[in-house]
């Protein structure tokens, strides 16, 4: 892998330069430049045809000062060591800014899921958990669904480390269906955060939602649900796009008749009454809020300039470059950072845990009720962050802040734990 693409060089340079802001100990931060355990094994999986492959895994635990480890294990024909080791990085940060009893970690194993059959997957899952499983545990590491894993792989992993425990240890993943003891409220949690931060942004650059107009580029989970649930808040969203491309309309977009398009041609461009855009222009178009629920690096150096929104959600994780991110901020443009945005997914996640370890459930009421209470919460910390800099005379952008708030938590729990 090229060096200036490695995604865990780019973690670490994102410490440093936090580091650098915070004057974070030495120590400390020699702590968190690396992963605290790094672990990998080989399962042998029998195929349908009766031959055994050999799938190669890996397990992060990058740092476990505030908390069991926690974070999502992905399958994917790609995956490789310093993909995991970035995402377990950034999921130590995104589990401090929430405040919530979690470090971070990431799993992988190198496979083509799309080739395997239901039950090459199960003897896969299951495999995982035979080969990590003394690694895990609900107090220990907790694992969860990612690129390519769904609630299905998730019971079956929860199952096979219950038979290896000889107890029901529901504990020990997220994500579950709710047959299993999942949390009501998990499947839109990261758009339903992602709509708190919103009202809370909006309120502060004093923007009315109730009208405003917002562009979303993604239609999947966090894309389809955001656009759901903007409009209940009163937004009109007037762009929306897939992989393929995009449409407009200034009165706004129907949700249903977009579902309906999409499910009928394979594309929200199947949706009558609008004109077609790119993504690019749908990301340039003339509109209050954009949400990037899509893919990475889709607000770049070459484009940032063109952006027109007052506030930039970034729902998808890693939408908006580094040097994009300067240029947004010095055009006054708020860009709220992936790891508050999207953190309703671990939030809800944490409550899965919560209520496994108390084998008492809530309901959807209570779950999006605390989902509020917590994310609002790290949005606060984010900004009285941003505006202690700025009184100090010392200007920082939200990522900025957030890195400082999550990376002085997690110093902090090691410096009173006595690690340095
Ligand atoms: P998804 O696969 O369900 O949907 C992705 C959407 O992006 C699809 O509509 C796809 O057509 C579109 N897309 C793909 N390539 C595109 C391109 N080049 N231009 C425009 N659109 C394109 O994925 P998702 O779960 O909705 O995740 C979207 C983003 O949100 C990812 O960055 C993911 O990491 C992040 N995220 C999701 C969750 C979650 O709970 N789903 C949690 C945290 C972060």
């Amino acid at each position: 892998m090229a060096e200036e693409l490695n995604p865990f060089k780019i973690a670490q340079e994102q410490l440093d330069e936090a580091a650098k802001i915070m004057n974070l100990d030495e120590t400390a931060h020699k702590i968190l430049r690396e992963p605290m355990r790094v672990i990998e094994a080989n399962i042998p999986v029998e195929m349908d045809d009766g031959h055994t492959e050999v799938f190669h895994g890996f397990r992060v635990q990058y740092n476990d000062a505030r908390g069991p480890t926690k974070g999502g294990i992905r399958f994917h024909p790609q995956e490789n060591i310093d993909t995991v080791k970035a995402l377990a990085a950034w999921m130590t940060w995104k589990c401090s800014l929430a405040n919530i009893q979690f470090g971070g970690a990431k799993g992988g194993v190198i496979c083509d899921p799309k080739k395997m059959s239901e039950k090459e997957l199960e003897r896969l899952s299951r495999g995982y958990i035979r080969a990590f499983g003394k690694f895990l545990g609900p107090k220990v590491d907790v694992p969860a669904p990612d690129v390519y894993t769904t609630p299905q792989i998730m019971a079956w992993m929860m199952d096979e480390y219950s038979k290896m425990a000889g107890r029901d240890e529901f504990g020990v993943i997220t994500g579950k269906p709710l047959e299993d003891w999942g949390s009501e409220g998990r499947f839109n949690s990261t758009a339903m955060g992602g709509m708190y931060i919103l009202r809370e942004a909006a309120r502060l650059i004093k923007l009315d939602v109730k009208g405003a107009t917002v562009a979303i580029q993604g239609f999947g989970n966090a894309g389809s649900f955001a656009f759901d649930l903007a409009t209940k808040l009163g937004a009109k969203v007037v762009a929306i796009s897939d992989s393929i491309g995009g449409v407009y309309s200034k009165s706004g977009l129907n949700f249903q008749e977009l579902a309906e398009a999409k499910k009928k041609t394979g594309s929200v461009q199947g949706y009558a009454g609008a004109s077609k855009i790119s993504n690019a222009e749908l990301l340039e178009s003339d509109v209050d809020v954009v949400i990037p629920a899509a893919i990475e690096d889709q607000i770049t150096e070459k484009n940032a300039d063109k952006i027109k929104a007052k506030l930039v959600l970034e729902l998808a994780n890693g939408p908006v470059t580094p040097q994009a991110d300067k240029i947004l901020f010095e055009k006054k443009i708020m860009d709220m950072p992936d790891f508050l945005v999207n953190s309703g997914g671990v939030i809800v996640s944490y409550f899965e845990w919560v209520q496994n370890l108390y084998s008492y459930y809530w309901t959807i009421d209570e779950v999006y009720q605390r989902l509020d209470k917590i994310i609002t919460a790290s949005f606060n910390s984010t900004i009285r962050t941003q505006n202690e800099y700025k009184d100090r005379g010392i200007k920082i952008t939200p990522r900025d802040a957030a890195y400082i708030v999550s990376v002085d938590r997690v110093a902090k729990t090691m410096k009173t734990r006595g690690w340095y």
